[in-house]
């Protein structure tokens, strides 16, 4: 097996590799980082999680360790398709360049350009950007890019999705011929082979294997619930994974909980919080500094629920976790495979729950036609019961958080409830029967979190308000004309979306008239 002394690399990044815990190379990094030594190009097909960011940052150190940076003129330049991708590979940078005096710059949304500026003035050895703010500092005429010796593209299947690739292209013409390139691409569909075959010289390709489709150290499964109410379904299935949550107790030490929709991110986050649980919202949508503080206190520990959308939580770099939940099924049976490969990581245990209405089915089928095996369908936690709140028509001020105390109070005793199931029978999927005499709800409804109802909303065949589901994250990231980077939404300069609105345009001012430009699919 390759040893990272036999890999040539500077000692000083050895040294680094050593303190940082890693023993041996992972297959992504035994591959890449010999050619990469030797000057030659990498097209490396892996996804994250394979070790591939310190496959590009170890020969990078290592070869820009003679030489030193130019005002302006940057030695290299990595480029990621969002702001946590970069900010993470700058980390990465900084735990492997520690012993060495190379310096850095992230040029990302949400940080002034001021700041910025200074340091690429002074002159860096490594410039960590997205590609819609490189090239803002560069039309700025802040930034010379003919210096630059090595350039990586990371995640490139990404920057395809997010409509990057022309801009992509253009940095590449900005760069010298000359140039090292180190390309980095999950998957290789038709557009990204035919850049690779324009700006790559006889790459070293390097594939790894994709992720296990579903680990076996995963143990997952289904409950099914069927809302009595159509309009009550998404806070009926609120308490089920509270009751869910619960009945998992301690063994649940930390896990991401996985919406199709912002909207939905948003108020379950602010629904469990509501119920005392330490929950935490991130998508497309928030600031990127409270991005970056609930990522952060997700990987310290200091959070222990990260309510997140596909496209927020794809390719970051999030440690292992206890459990998964999937609140809604994905649309898309792939996201399946992601979102519960955030789990049973590094041969530990986890543990995937997913939630199911019976409007899930046709997603349902997708799913476990991939992944090869019928989900276990498991029953809901014992003694779990709906509250009568949730069975009743959603309230106008159903939004509102009530008060404490006497007002509080009495809705809890109001609340009726009604059994489900108890856990580990296997039972058909069929409607609750609410309960003639249940008990009374274990943990009392502070917040009815229905929904606001404030724009107009599509329906999808599930009969669920569409409005801003994964289709509106991903059409919001890879629309180049309309938010190209999910930072350009800051400069407010030239491409700022609609003056005096922020970033709260309503989407229908932002929908296209054809019917099928606003699905999940689009
Ligand atoms: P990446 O695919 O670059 O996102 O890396 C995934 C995770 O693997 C990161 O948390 C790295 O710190 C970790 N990692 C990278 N290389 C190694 C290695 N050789 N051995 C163990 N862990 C590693």
């Amino acid at each position: 097996m390759t040893k990272f002394s036999d890999l040539k690399l500077d000692p000083k990044v050895l040294q680094a590799v050593a303190e940082a815990g890693y023993e041996t190379p992972t297959p992504i990094q035994a591959g890449a980082i010999p050619p990469a030594l030797e000057g030659r190009d990498v097209l490396g097909i892996a996804q994250t999680g394979t070790g591939k960011t310190a496959s590009f940052t170890l020969p990078m150190i290592t070869l820009l360790g003679r030489g030193r940076a130019r005002a302006r003129m940057p030695r290299s330049l990595v480029l990621a398709p969002t702001r946590e991708l970069a900010a993470q590979v700058a980390e990465n940078f900084d735990v492997y360049s520690k012993h060495t005096k190379l310096t850095k710059a992230l040029l990302i949304g949400g940080v002034s350009f001021g700041e910025q500026d200074k340091l690429i003035d002074r002159g860096v050895d490594v410039l960590i950007a997205t590609p819609g703010r490189l090239l803002d500092h560069f039309e700025r005429g802040k930034l010379l890019l003919t210096g630059v010796q090595i350039m990586v593209v990371d995640e490139a299947d990404r920057m395809l999705d997010m409509g990057f690739i022309p801009d992509i292209e253009r940095i590449f013409s900005l760069t010298p011929f000359t140039r090292q390139t180190l390309f980095y691409s999950a998957t290789m569909a038709p557009e990204i082979e035919r850049i690779t075959n324009a700006f790559l010289h006889n790459p070293a390709r390097i594939e790894v294997a994709r992720q296990a489709t579903t680990s076996e150290t995963i143990e997952q499964r289904l409950i099914e619930i069927v809302p009595t109410r159509k309009d009550q379904s998404a806070k009926q299935k609120r308490e089920l994974l509270r009751a869910v949550i619960e009945a998992e107790g301690a063994a649940c030490t930390n896990a991401i909980i996985f919406c199709n929709r912002k909207t939905e991110v948003d108020i379950l986050a602010k629904s469990l919080k509501a119920h005392g649980l330490n929950a935490a919202p991130i998508h497309g949508d928030l600031e990127q500094s409270q991005r970056t503080k609930t990522l952060d206190g997700f990987r310290d520990g200091s959070l222990r629920f990260l309510v997140a959308s596909d496209v927020a939580a794809r390719g970051l770099d999030i440690p292992a976790v206890s459990h998964v939940f999937n609140f809604d099924v994905p649309s898309h049976a792939e996201d399946y495979v992601h979102r519960i490969g955030r789990t049973g990581r590094a041969g530990r245990k986890g543990v995937a729950v997913t939630l199911a209405t019976p409007a899930d089915k046709k997603y349902l089928d997708a799913i476990e036609h991939l992944v090869k095996t019928e989900l276990p369908r498991v029953d809901a936690p014992e003694g779990f019961t709906l509250s009568e709140a949730a069975q009743r028509p959603p309230r106008k001020d159903d939004d509102k958080v009530k008060p404490r105390g006497r007002d509080r109070d009495r809705g809890r005793d109001d609340r009726r409830s009604r059994p489900v199931k108890p856990h580990g029978e296997e039972a058909p999927l069929e409607p609750v029967k609410p309960a003639a005499a249940a008990p009374a709800a274990p943990a009392p409804t502070p917040v009815e979190d229905a929904p606001k109802q404030d724009r107009p909303a599509r329906r999808d065949d599930r009969g669920e308000d569409r409005r801003d589901d994964r289709g509106e994250d991903r059409k919001s990231e890879r629309k180049p004309e309309r938010r190209r980077d999910e930072d350009r939404r800051d400069r407010g300069g030239r491409d700022a979306p609609v003056v005096g609105m922020g970033d709260h345009v309503p989407d229908f001012l932002l929908r296209g008239f054809s019917p099928d430009t606003d699905t999940a699919d689009s």
